[in-house]
């Protein structure tokens, strides 16, 4: 053969050999899984390697089309949970060789999002296609709409907006805590041996507490997550403001590489400033799409990144001194019902970026890492117990710290809420000076209050808590 000739031979291999590659780099749909929001459908297809996607909308009926390129079917489309979605079916025909069309059969319009996410610890490659129920760029409900400049203005007459405020001077409202069960949906939190997920126990935990608090008069308890799906981190405080709440809860569980770490812990927010890393990390937040659910700042390849993309959005309504104290009262019930990781409210170190306005705190209820931890905190006793020491943490800082025209206020007022006396029992590890903080009371009141004349304490020893002082705002 000619040299010319051997080339083209060569040539044709070469590209013979790299079809082939192709054909067996095509990706497979491993499966596809459901999650229903209130005000939207995700569905998320599980790939075993990248794709390209193209999607649109057809109407009469509404229906949706998928076209994925480079990818075939490897799994079951009609085991979906589609009740209550306004999905009616899903049905997919392989298009060609590697062009895999996916229709989804609707009930009503919807307004679809579609993207695709990276693999991380949980996942591999993933093709995420959410569809709202409405369009989720109007403004939620009760919020001014983002008025476009569409037709030159007439002289404009001011209208009161049609937002109503809570009348200042009315009776007696209720305290309103929103409850945020952590992670959700796509996204399960840190996981436990035995397939423990954070994301089923912190909603467990979460609405325990709601059916506590609501049983009490004069506080109302609102879930951020109703159910098993993602919210992004800023969309929660939005949920929450929406809902007027005078203090944000949000409930983790956390995970260590080390399985023996234990703990409970509460977190507020630092206001030490941002150090270098907390600048580094709000420059990458800013460029980062998410990672997990799709949308916020959200890593879980990075746990405490996480933790730190919840605080950061904390930050943005966080009360500081309020969030401590409350997170001290917290952490003081829950040190009673559970192991302490740490024996003080942690802060991270992150500036308060706006001007506060919702006290914020997170609680690790403990580290689902842990096997025998992961066990306690998957039994109704145990949650029970822990949101038992959350509520009596967050009601008392409500009873020292009632907002004006509260029922609670009112109470206060009235001289009806009785600041009881309270006894500790020293555990190991704890100094006088440690309850004092804990306890926001003077080493010196508490000398006095046990009669002490050192500040040598022996564990198991009962101390006397005097009442707490209010706290000097810094
Ligand atoms: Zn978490």
């Amino acid at each position: 053969m000619r040299l010319g000739m051997r080339l083209r031979v060569l040539m044709s291999a070469i590209a013979l050999l790299m079809v082939a590659i192709q054909a067996v780099a095509a990706s497979d749909v491993r499966s596809v899984r459901l999650w229903r929001a209130p005000d939207n459908t995700r569905l998320v297809f599980d790939l075993s390697g990248p794709v390209q996607h193209n999607l649109f909308t057809l109407s009469a009926p509404d229906r949706i089309v998928i076209d994925v390129n480079g990818a075939t079917l490897q799994t079951a489309l009609d085991q979906l949970p589609l009740q209550n979605t306004p999905i009616s079916g899903l049905r997919s025909a392989q298009r060609s060789a590697d062009e895999l069309r996916v229709v989804i059969d609707l009930t009503s319009a919807v307004t679809p999002k579609s993207f695709t996410l990276e693999p991380n610890q949980q996942y591999g490659h993933r093709l995420v296609v959410d569809l709202y129920d409405h369009d989720p760029d109007k403004s939620p409900a009760g919020l001014p709409a983002t008025t476009t400049a569409s037709t030159p203005a007439a002289p404009v007459t001011p209208t009161l907006p049609a937002i109503t405020l809570p009348p200042i001077t009315s009776s007696k409202r209720d305290i309103v805590i929103a409850i945020d069960a952590g992670h959700g949906g796509e996204d399960p939190g840190a996981l436990g041996p035995k397939g423990a997920r954070e994301k089923d126990v912190v909603l467990q935990i979460a609405k325990e507490l709601q059916r506590q608090i609501n049983a009490d008069k004069g506080f109302r308890a609102e879930l951020v997550r109703t159910g098993d799906y993602f919210i992004p981190l800023r969309k929660r405080t939005e949920i929450a403001r929406q809902k007027g709440a005078d203090l944000f809860v949000s409930i983790h569980a956390d995970a260590a590489p080390r399985s023996s770490a234990f703990g409970a812990s509460v977190f507020a927010l630092s206001d030490r400033g941002a150090t270098s890393e907390t600048a580094r990390w709000l420059a990458d937040s800013e460029n980062r799409s998410d990672l997990i659910g799709g949308a916020g700042n959200v890593s879980l390849g990075d746990k405490d990144q996480m933790l730190a993309g919840v605080l950061l959005d904390l930050s943005m309504t966080a009360s500081l001194s309020s969030s401590l104290n409350v997170g001290q009262k917290v952490l003081t019930n829950m040190g009673r019902i559970t192991p302490l990781h740490k024996q003080r409210v942690e802060q991270a170190g992150f500036m308060v970026l706006k001007s506060p306005d919702i006290p914020s705190i997170l609680v690790e209820t403990g580290f689902i890492s842990n096997p025998s931890e992961a066990a306690k905190l998957q039994t109704a006793s145990h949650q029970k117990a822990i949101a038992r020491s959350v509520h009596s943490g967050v009601r008392q800082f409500f009873q020292e710290n009632p907002p004006p025209g509260t029922y609670v206020a009112w109470l206060r007022d009235q001289g009806k809420i009785a600041a009881g006396p309270r006894e500790h029992v020293v555990r190991s590890g704890e100094s006088l000076a440690l309850l004092a903080q804990r306890y926001q009371v003077s080493l010196a009141a508490l000398r006095s209050a046990n009669s002490l004349k050192s500040d040598v304490i022996k564990v198991g020893q009962t101390l006397q808590i005097p009442a707490t002082q209010l706290a000097a705002q810094p």
